[in-house]
């Protein structure tokens, strides 16, 4: 019979298979090793059960297409990015929130733009966030310490695998324990084979809230690298910019010097805010002075 599950741990060639109703432990079949190709959490993936033992053990047979995959952290399949974003302590820069936004817009996944510390953010910087994004990503606005208000997250996690992403020390790991604790998170048997306890290094983990939903837990994702792509590509990452391209006279037009430019006549009348066009010209200056060398 065919098994069908999710990888949500692996650790020395152990791999975890989320069912939906029950774990199992597999290893990989070696044919994966010969092709170069390495199971990894968020995978969905076919296995056959091992008859002869009393445990609930399998071999992984075959790995499902990848919507996408990761290096940095090691993980595939994801289906949104909730982007945490500090309002103070650092002031939040939206310059860096945009190159994550970038980023994960490349990926073709959802997008949920978490804004932290308004407990302690000026109520000013507050209402520029909502201006600024409003338009563009759903938001949610909470105080990471408080357990209640992260239950803001929540909804938008349902029937997705999401990853938290974004600078550290926006509370990002503040927000995964809180959801972590509250999802019923079965703990896995991975660890207690290894016999060491308390692992000092995180590994990559995927768990399932108890509401629907999966939520990788990693420490990755907290910088991005300005992709290399050509420069007319930018503005698709750019949604709110995107939509008034076709209002370009010229095809393939940068929105930035050409004539009768419908991104730019979007901004002067205010329906694209300033802030956002602003970083869009500084990413694509970025983007030129690069490929020059
Ligand atoms: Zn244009």
């Amino acid at each position: 019979m065919e098994n069908k599950g999710t990888i949500i741990r692996g650790v020395g060639g152990f791999y975890q298979v989320d069912t939906g109703t029950e774990l199992v432990e597999c290893r990989a079949r070696g044919i994966f090793r010969k092709n170069n190709v390495k199971p990894c959490v968020g995978d969905e993936v076919i296995f056959e059960r091992t008859e002869d033992t009393e445990e609930n053990t399998g071999v992984i047979t075959g790995i499902g297409e990848r919507k996408n995959h990761f290096l940095r952290p090691p993980v595939s399949n994801i289906d949104q990015f909730i982007v945490v974003c500090a309002l103070a302590d650092p002031d939040p820069n939206f310059i860096i929130l945009d190159r994550f936004l970038i980023a994960a817009e490349r990926e073709a996944v959802d997008i949920v733009i978490c804004f932290t510390k308004i407990d302690i953010a000026a109520s000013h910087v507050i209402e520029e966030a909502r201006e600024v994004y409003s338009h563009v990503y759903p938001l949610i606005f909470l105080d990471a310490r408080d357990h209640e208000n992260v239950k803001d997250v929540i909804p938008f996690l349902f029937d997705k695998k999401s990853a938290l992403a974004g600078p550290s020390g926006a509370g990002k790991s503040t927000i995964l324990n809180t959801l972590r604790n509250d999802s019923g998170a079965r703990t896995g048997s991975v660890s207690e084979k290894t016999g060491r306890g308390r692992h000092t290094t995180r590994h990559v983990e995927l768990f399932r809230m108890e509401f629907g939903g999966m939520v990788f837990d990693t420490p990755g994702f907290t910088s991005f690298d300005i992709p290399e792509m050509e420069t007319a590509e930018l503005a698709s990452y750019y949604p709110d910019l995107h939509r008034y391209s076709d209002q370009c006279r010229f095809k393939g037009c940068l929105h930035d010097q050409e004539p009768d430019c419908g991104v730019r006549q979007a901004v002067e009348k205010g329906d694209i805010h300033p802030l956002r066009y602003q970083s869009y010209i500084e990413e694509l200056e970025l983007l030129r002075k690069n490929r020059k060398y």
